[in-house]
C-alpha cells in the first residue's frame, strides 16, 4: 500500500522543541520509517519551515518539500508534485488543520480515501484554557472531521470527544497511540548524566522538556517552584525554545516576578538523541500543560525511568498512572503541582519506584505496534471504500 501523508504544518525534519516544531515532526519521523517497516509505504508532502533542503528522495520513505507561500498555494503544489511522482496512492492521511483542506483536495482528484489527524483540536484547546483560536482554524477542524472516510487520534479520549463535540460516528474515528524509541530513551546513570550537564550530585531538579509558552503551563510550573517547601537546592532545568524566542523572555520574566531567577536553568532546545540525559539528570520530569492530546515528553521520561509530574488531561491522564508512575494534578493548579514535586522529592524512593513502574510501563509503546495499528486501520478504509 502506498500513503500520501500531507503535512502543510512542518517538515518531518524540523528540530523540534522550539519555533513552531514539536511532537508533531517526532510523530511523523518516526512513524514513516516503522510504516516502512510494516510494509507500507509512506510518502510525505511536507511545507519546508525556515530553509529548505530540498527533497529527499530515500526510497521509501521519501520526504517532499513542497515549498508554498500560502494556503492554497501550498495545495497546487501539492496537487503538481504528486503528479509529477505518478505514484498510484491508495489514501491520503493529512496532519493538522492546514493540511485538512489540500488533502482533501488531493483525495478527491486522485478519488482515494481521506484520512485526517489533528493533532490538536481548537475547540479543545479553548475549552482547555487556551488562548480563542481563529475561526477559519475550527471550520477546517469540523469540515475535514465531516468530510473524512476516517478521524485518527491519539486516544480513546480524543475519539470520543471528537463524537461528542463534532458528531462523529464513533466507527470513523481510530485511536493509534504514539510511541517511544527505547533503544534512545532508556534508564542511565544519573551521575554521570549530572557531572555531563553540569548539575551537582546533590541537588534535586525538576526538568521541563519542550516549547515554551503559556499553554504548555511553563508559568504554573515557575509558581509551583516558587512554592516549593525547601526550594533553595531546587534546580529548574528547562530544555526547548530558543534565545530571542518570545516564550524565552517569558520564561526569565516569570522567574523572576516569582523571585526564582536564581533556581532557573534555562538550555536551548537540543536535538532528541541528546535528550536522554537531560531526562536521566531528573528528580522528577514535570508536564504541567494546561491539555496535552498525547503527552510525548511524559511518554519519553517514563521510558527514562524518570517519574512524571503531570496535569489530569488529555493523554497525560492515559499514560501516566496516577500514584504508580507519577501524580496527576488539576490543570492550571501550581499549589497542587508543588505538593506532587514535594511529595517526589521529599521521598527518593518513592521517585524511584515510580520511576521504575513507568519505565515497565513505557515498554509497551512502541513505535512498531503503532504503525501495525495505523496499518491495519489504512487497510480498513481502503477495503470499505472499495466494498461501499
Ligand atoms: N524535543 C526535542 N528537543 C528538545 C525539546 C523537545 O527533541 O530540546 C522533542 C521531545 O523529545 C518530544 C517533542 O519534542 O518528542 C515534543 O513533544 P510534544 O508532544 O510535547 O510537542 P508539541 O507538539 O506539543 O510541542
Amino acid at each position: 500500500m502506498r500513503v500520501a501523508c500531507v503535512s502543510a504544518h512542518g517538515s518531518p525534519f524540523a528540530a523540534p522543541g522550539a519555533g513552531s516544531a514539536g511532537g508533531m515532526s517526532v510523530f511523523l519521523r518516526s512513524m514513516m520509517q516503522a510504516l516502512t517497516d510494516a510494509g507500507v509505504w509512506m510518502d510525505v508532502y511536507a511545507a519546508s519551515d525556515g530553509p529548505c533542503p530540498g527533497s529527499f528522495e530515500q526510497e521509501p520513505p521519501r520526504v517532499t518539500h513542497v515549498a508554498a507561500e500560502d494556503a492554497p498555494g501550498f495545495a497546487d503544489d501539492l496537487l503538481a508534485a504528486v503528479d509529477e511522482t505518478g505514484v498510484d496512492y491508495a489514501l491520503v492521511h493529512s496532519h493538522y488543520w492546514t493540511s485538512a483542506e489540500p488533502g482533501l483536495r488531493l483525495a478527491e482528484r486522485l478519488g482515494v480515501p481521506h484520512v485526517f489527524t489533528g493533532h490538536t483540536i481548537a475547540v479543545i484547546k479553548e475549552r482547555a484554557g487556551g488562548a480563542p483560536e481563529p475561526e477559519p482554524r475550527k471550520y477546517a477542524e469540523a469540515d475535514a472531521i465531516r468530510r473524512s472516510d476516517a478521524v485518527v487520534t491519539f486516544t480513546e479520549a480524543e475519539s470520543a470527544s471528537l463524537c461528542d463535540l463534532f458528531g462523529l460516528a464513533p466507527d470513523r474515528t481510530h485511536a493509534v497511540p504514539m510511541g517511544v524509541d527505547t533503544t534512545l530513551f532508556g534508564p542511565q546513570p544519573r551521575a554521570e548524566a549530572r557531572a555531563a550537564l553540569g548539575i551537582g550530585g546533590d541537588e534535586r531538579v525538576v526538568l521541563s522538556v519542550g516549547r515554551i509558552e503559556p499553554f504548555k503551563g511553563t508559568d504554573v510550573l515557575v509558581r509551583a517552584i516558587a512554592l516549593l517547601d525547601t526550594s533553595q537546592d531546587v534546580r529548574l532545568l528547562v530544555v526547548g525554545g530558543r534565545e530571542g524566542e518570545p516564550g524565552t523572555e517569558w520564561l526569565r520574566e516569570t522567574a523572576r516576578a516569582s523571585e526564582v531567577s536564581g533556581l532557573l536553568d534555562w538550555r536551548a532546545a537540543v536535538p532528541q538523541r541528546e535528550l536522554p540525559s537531560y531526562y536521566a539528570a531528573a528528580d522528577v520530569c514535570a508536564v504541567p500543560s494546561l491539555h496535552e492530546t498525547f503527552g510525548l515528553v511524559a511518554l519519553e521520561a517514563m521510558a527514562c525511568g524518570i517519574p512524571v509530574a503531570a496535569s489530569d488531561t488529555g493523554g497525560l491522564r492515559e499514560l501516566v498512572r496516577h500514584g504508580e508512575s507519577g501524580l496527576l494534578c488539576k490543570p492550571g493548579d501550581a499549589a497542587a503541582l508543588a505538593e506532587a514535586f514535594d511529595a517526589m522529592l521529599g521521598d527518593p524512593l518513592l521517585a524511584q519506584r515510580m520511576g521504575e513502574a513507568g519505565a515497565a510501563q513505557a515498554r509497551r509503546f512502541t513505535w512498531d505496534a503503532s504503525a501495525a495499528r495505523l496499518a491495519e486501520v489504512y487497510e480498513q478504509v481502503v477495503s470499505a471504500r472499495l466494498n461501499g
